[in-house]
């Protein structure tokens, strides 16, 4: 890497509100992958969208936040450019000296990125002499910056890139049995693909939120105002016949909180998913339910946990969300693998201060779901050793070289301290997990 230019693409899609970062996770996650490559003694320009701008400049959506709070977690000025490309941007990265970094302007302020116009990813690749990808959460999307710039330059995916793929390939592949799944979330749709791939993976399916909702129709009850998808009736039907001939066990919530509207200091109490009234909605689940969760994971040994179990944005909501938080964070603690994924998800487990108890949080929200769908990831398929989500990557390690240390040697470090493995990846984020 010394001496080297590298075009690195992050995911610094973060929510803001107000223009602060509400969330930075996925500012730390790229941290690692950016430090080694400084340490490596490569300048490093970075790379990033924010937001749906649509191909026009929206000042809300600039990056600037992005590198004051960059700049904290690393301690190094990170510069922003006013522009992803133009005659400045050109300049300061002509200028840019070993161990210093950049932050382009948001790439999706061109319409050329989500066109993935090759003119576009050209001009782009003219700011590295190599490429590395670490925007796992984009990397279900070939635009410009993740997939067009791996056309021009030697390509690698980076650090994040490499955890994210080997968590959800073992929980794929090896997962330590039993092996639970719980969804929840507000929709079904976006979720039928992963549900029916989980499926034949998992030996318990437990469901909350809406998701669980339209499960409940599907089976029979009536679910009053509560949101559910009258179109997903259907697929959650076969999803469940799915389960019901491969041994699978379902668990549906057999007590909900249902509430007269979804806003905070309404009307609530607690009844049975089979009595559940006409004209209130349900907006968490009930004790029994919880306690049936509890006990279900009880022999459990993997857990893949995707969507709040309630509307966890009112606290009186997040009852469930929070016990299942607590349960994980112990199972965690007691040796279980228990990887989570989704943005509400993982924003409920860091309101509780458990997410760190977790042995993997998935900053990809679409691409977390695609990857385990078992689908190719454009991101990952535009590099040739990457192949498909179901076999595990070959890595090559390359160990960071401090300054004052030893050039690396060829010894595979212990605990594997891996830099970037050969690929060009991609893509962008999931729709839900959108900044405001
Ligand atoms: P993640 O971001 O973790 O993938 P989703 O985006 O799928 O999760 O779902 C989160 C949303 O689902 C939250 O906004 C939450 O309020 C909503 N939700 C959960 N349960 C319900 C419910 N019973 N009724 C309506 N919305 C719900
Ligand atoms: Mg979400």
């Amino acid at each position: 890497m010394q001496g080297q230019r590298v075009l690195l693409r992050v995911d610094f899609n973060v929510p803001l509100s107000d223009g602060k970062i509400v969330d930075d996770s996925r500012i730390r996650a790229a941290v690692p992958t950016i430090k080694a490559l400084l340490d490596g003694g490569a300048s490093v320009v970075i790379m990033s969208h924010l937001g749906r701008p649509d191909g026009r400049v929206v000042d809300g959506l600039r990056l600037r936040p992005a590198a004051e709070r960059l700049t904290q977690l690393i301690r190094v000025n990170v510069p922003t450019t006013g522009d992803a490309l133009g005659v400045g941007t050109d300049d300061a990265v002509r200028r840019l000296r070993p161990g210093e970094l950049l932050l382009l302007e948001n790439v999706r302020f061109h319409a050329g990125e989500e066109r993935n116009d090759p003119s576009f990813a050209e001009r782009l690749a003219s700011y590295g002499d190599v490429f590395v990808n670490d925007a796992f959460g984009a990397a279900h999307r070939a635009h410009a910056s993740t997939v067009g710039v791996a056309a021009y330059l030697p390509s690698y995916v980076g650090l994040l890139m490499e955890q994210e793929v080997e968590a959800l390939s073992n929980l794929l592949d090896k997962p330590a049995r039993p092996f639970a799944a719980i969804v929840g979330g507000g929709k079904v749709s976006g979720k039928v693909a992963v549900l029916e791939a989980l499926i034949k993976k998992v030996d318990l399916l437990i469901l909350g939120g809406g998701v669980a909702n339209t499960f409940l129709v599907a089976s029979g009850r009536s679910v009053g105002k509560s949101l559910y998808e009258s179109k997903m009736v259907d697929d959650a039907r076969r999803i469940l016949k799915l389960a019901q001939d491969r041994g699978v066990r379902v668990l549906l919530p057999v007590d909900g909180v249902v509430a007269k509207e979804v806003t905070r200091g309404t009307e609530f109490k607690v009844v049975s998913t089979d009595k559940l009234p006409a004209s209130w909605h349900m907006v968490d689940l009930g004790p029994s339910s919880i306690t049936a969760i509890r006990e279900a994971l009880t022999p459990i040994k993997t857990i893949l946990w995707n969507g709040p179990l309630g509307v966890f944005e009112i606290p009186s909501f997040a009852v469930a969300t929070r016990e299942l938080a607590k349960v994980a964070a112990d199972k965690a603690d007691a040796g279980a693998t228990v990887v989570v994924g989704g943005g509400d998800s993982i924003a409920a487990l860091r309101q509780l201060g458990v997410a760190e108890k977790m042995t993997h949080l998935s900053t990809g929200g679409g691409a977390s779901l695609e990857f385990l769908e078992g689908r190719d990831l454009p991101g990952l398929a535009v590099v040739p050793t990457a192949g498909s989500p179901y076999e595990t990557l070959p890595i090559i390690y390359v160990a960071p070289v401090k300054p004052g240390a030893k050039a690396a040697s060829k010894r595979a470090p212990a605990k594997p301290k891996p830099i970037i493995k050969p690929s060009a990846l991609d893509d962008e984020d999931d729709e839900s997990d959108t900044p405001a």
